[in-house]
């Protein structure tokens, strides 16, 4: 009898956890990962910090190491493009070479970098970061004294600006809106960040909107709105926000809005075909409405979901938002929502704090700075009627408003 053949369309966090976890369950027919880049599967999260850093290798990157893939017989095609999936015979079409029929594929592209406009003579001034490739070639441009623009304070221009400072590089952030993060972790914290950079030397410049960017023989000229003259750089980051990788699975006829639509274990309306990660946008019960997550932990988690699917098992992830960030030396980590009822427990000035976010009676998220445990413990708390005067208490214990007296707790088990 022929094996079943399962393919994975991109070769990153999802379809890595995906492959692991279709072995895990048992599935015994044939894995082939597919890929565009040159590398095998990697973790994202070290390139804006201990990779761009140089203190991590790039061996330490890995997700299935090449032994893990012998051992489980799991096949891998690099630098393959998919262009299109023949739903009606579930065969997988490439840029070029002959199709692979397949008996379920899970599209786990991810999202590639927003861009700008940028003439000139020297686009290799201009970097984007979502690749390893991409990761190295940002590494030469940290020498000391070197000036850099990052362009957009969001998570990862805010690590990169972290990451390049703290190799002596002069960096610049330019941002439109007036405060960076705010719609993620509100504006009370989107400061306390701004003010981490401007601590650390960082020239932090909000509602500063880039009107033009454009290349000398060696420099950057970037136009801010209401300056006088264009801003001069060795090299610029452009770090503002991803677009989902949504070709694959609009040539495919498949529903895309924003993100491939799938339901809450990751499947799409056509029968064998699943979609996770950042492309994925999955019905969420715990939102009523369907989500696009960009973050490592949602990627892994549906993962592994979408295998338990894959494999017909009525798994799903419906699990909070949780992300987390490196910056300096502070270790950030949000869970759930933000919203504008906050109470701070600990040091905010000095940044050891964890913000607990109330949407009326009820916790609905956290931004923990140097405290993971807070976040354990908020996982939780979410969605319960919590005493915001205790959790402000720094001398009350908050596993004993998770879990009753005679509850056994895993303290210190990390979020
Ligand atoms: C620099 C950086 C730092 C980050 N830091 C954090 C962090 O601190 N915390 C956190 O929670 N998250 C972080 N993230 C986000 C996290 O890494 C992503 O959410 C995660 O990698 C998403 O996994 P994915 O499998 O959906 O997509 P990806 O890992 O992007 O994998 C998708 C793969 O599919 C390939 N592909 C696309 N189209 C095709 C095609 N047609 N054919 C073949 N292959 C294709 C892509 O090239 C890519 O290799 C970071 C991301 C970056 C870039």
């Amino acid at each position: 009898m022929n094996r079943p053949t399962y393919v994975t369309v991109g070769a990153g966090q999802a379809a890595a956890v995906a492959a692991r976890n279709l072995r895990r369950g048992g599935f015994d027919g044939r894995i082939v990962l597919i890929g565009d880049e040159a590398h095998a599967p990697y973790q994202r999260p070290p390139l804006s910090k201990e990779f761009l850093a140089g203190t991590d290798s790039q061996d330490s990157l890995w997700i299935l190491p090449e032994q893990w893939r012998a051992d489980n017989d799991v096949e891998l095609l690099t630098g393959t493009t998919v262009t299109r999936i023949d739903t009606a015979t579930r065969r997988v079409e490439f840029a070029e070479g002959p199709a692979l029929p397949a008996d379920a594929v899970l599209l786990a592209t991810g999202g590639s970098p927003r861009r700008l406009p940028v003439p000139g003579p020297r686009p290799d001034l201009v970097h984007y970061l979502r690749t390893l490739d991409d990761a190295a070639g940002l590494a030469q441009q940290l020498a000391p004294g070197r000036r850099l623009a990052v362009i957009g304070a969001g998570f990862i221009g805010l690590e990169v600006a972290a990451t390049a400072t703290a190799a002596g590089a002069a960096v610049t952030v330019l941002e439109a809106a007036e405060i960076p993060l705010a719609a993620v972790i509100g504006p009370e914290m989107g400061r306390r960040v701004c003010a981490l950079h401007r601590d650390h030397g960082v020239d932090l410049r909000t509602g500063a909107g880039v009107s033009a960017i454009r290349t000398t023989a060696d420099h950057v000229l970037i136009d801010v709105a209401g300056a006088a003259a264009p801003l001069e750089f060795d090299a610029v980051v452009i770090g503002i926000g991803i677009l989902p990788n949504t070709a694959v699975a609009a040539a495919s006829g498949l529903a895309v809005d924003d993100g491939i639509v799938v339901d809450a274990a990751g499947r799409t309306a056509v029968a064998g075909v699943y979609a996770a990660g950042d492309v994925a946008r999955r019905y969420s019960e715990r939102r009523g409405r369907h989500v696009r997550v960009e973050h490592f932990d949602n990627a892994s988690r549906q993962g592994v979901a979408v295998a338990g699917a894959m494999l017909g098992r009525d798994t799903v992830n419906d699990d909070p938002h949780w992300f987390w960030s490196d910056q300096f030396d502070r270790n950030m980590q949000f869970l759930g929502t933000a919203s504008a009822g906050v109470v701070v427990r600990g040091d905010a000035d000095g940044l050891d704090f964890t913000a607990f976010f109330f949407d009326g009676p009820h916790l609905c998220g956290a931004f923990a700075v140097e405290r993971g445990e807070d976040i354990s413990v908020a996982r939780e708390l979410l969605g319960r009627t919590v005493d915001p005067a205790v959790l402000g208490d720094e001398d009350a214990d908050l596993w004993d408003l998770a879990y009753g007296e005679d509850d056994l707790v895993a303290e210190g088990a990390g979020a």
